[in-house]
């Protein structure tokens, strides 16, 4: 069974996720998203609403899996028997971290990560700039699934 973990925040989930996660599918038998709890950012969307966007998000994908993890992303998969990463590339700034990133997730445990360059028209999308719009009250509706909804 071809398993890959997509390991984010999703503070909140964009089009730009789901255009990876989308790319992704075909290539697994399971994808499961995982929410990393043991950060120190403050986040705008509490976990539990985060969860309830990913898992409506994807409600009609019986591949797909939600969960939340603690620790390090690598030991994480190994305990789901994940074989892959998955994470998302937009720009030069992504490609020099995610390479930091992978490469050590890869030598601390034979994990490789899959990188998926942005869509088309998709690499503006972030969770930061969703978030910025928010906050200033503008139109963020086009950058995230119809369930993202800030309560007002
Ligand atoms: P983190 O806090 O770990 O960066 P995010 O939820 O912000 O988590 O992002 C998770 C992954 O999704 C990252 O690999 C990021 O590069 C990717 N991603 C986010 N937005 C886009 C986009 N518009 N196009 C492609 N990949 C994206």
């Amino acid at each position: 069974m071809r398993k890959a973990v997509f390991p984010g925040s999703f503070d909140p989930i964009t089009l730009g996720h789901t255009d990876i996660i989308e790319r992704a599918l075909p290539l697994f038998d399971e994808i499961i998203l995982a929410i990393g709890t043991n950060s120190n950012k403050n986040y705008m969307f509490s976990l539990e609403e985060r969860l309830r966007f990913l898992r409506e998000t994807f409600k009609n994908e019986p591949k797909i899996t939600v969960t939340t993890y603690q620790g390090l992303t690598v030991d994480f998969c190994k305990e789901q028997n994940a074989g892959f990463l998955l994470r998302g590339l937009r720009n030069a700034q992504d490609l020099e971290f995610e390479k930091a990133i992978g490469q050590t997730n890869y030598k601390m445990s034979g994990i490789d990560t899959l990188f998926f360059i942005t869509s088309s028209g998709k690499s503006h999308i972030s969770s930061t700039v969703v978030r910025d719009v928010i906050r200033n009250n503008g139109n963020y509706e086009f950058m995230v699934p119809d369930v993202v909804r800030k309560a007002p």
